[in-house]
């Protein structure tokens, strides 16, 4: 799976990585079929990560806010997104996007910017974005309707 938190991956790399996409849906589907039911249970790590990652996250409030994103020059308010934030958080002023503090950090209006205008404060490679090949524009700005 490639993980498109741009804070910490670089997608180009993550793009490279071999998927085995057909083997992993077939493996989902069979569980399906099977009707499995299977809840993993908590290790002792995975309750230090979630204490340590609510820890983070007190002392930096807006580490995954829309604080963080700034919109450079090349903007050219074509409104794309406006229309894929799921929370309807950015509203297009006279110039350009303005994010209204409501974000939930899914990077999607940074990840489907046409320009690549919109940045991260801190991220691994700021050229690098992703879409998902098997979704089009139109199904993303058609789910939020
Ligand atoms: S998607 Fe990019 S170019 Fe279009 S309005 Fe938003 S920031 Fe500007
Ligand atoms: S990151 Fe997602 S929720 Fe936040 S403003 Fe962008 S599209 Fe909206």
């Amino acid at each position: 799976m490639i993980d498109n938190y741009l804070p910490i991956f670089n997608i180009e790399k993550q793009k490279m990585k071999k998927k085995n996409i057909e083997g992993n849906l077939s493996r989902l589907l069979n569980d399906v079929k099977q009707e499995k039911l299977y809840i993993r249970s908590e290790t002792f790590s995975d309750s230090m990560w979630t204490k340590a990652i609510q820890y983070f996250y007190k002392i930096n409030p807006n580490f995954n806010s829309d604080k963080e994103f700034s919109v450079g020059i090349d903007c050219n308010q074509c409104g794309t997104c406006v229309k894929v934030c799921p929370r309807d958080n950015i509203k297009i002023d006279e110039l350009k996007p303005v994010y209204g503090g409501n974000c939930e950090f899914c990077l999607s209006c940074i990840n489907l910017c046409p320009q690549k205008a919109i940045r991260l404060r801190k991220e691994s490679n700021p050229n690098a974005r992703f879409m998902n090949e098997n979704v089009t524009l139109k199904e993303i700005i058609t789910a939020n309707d």
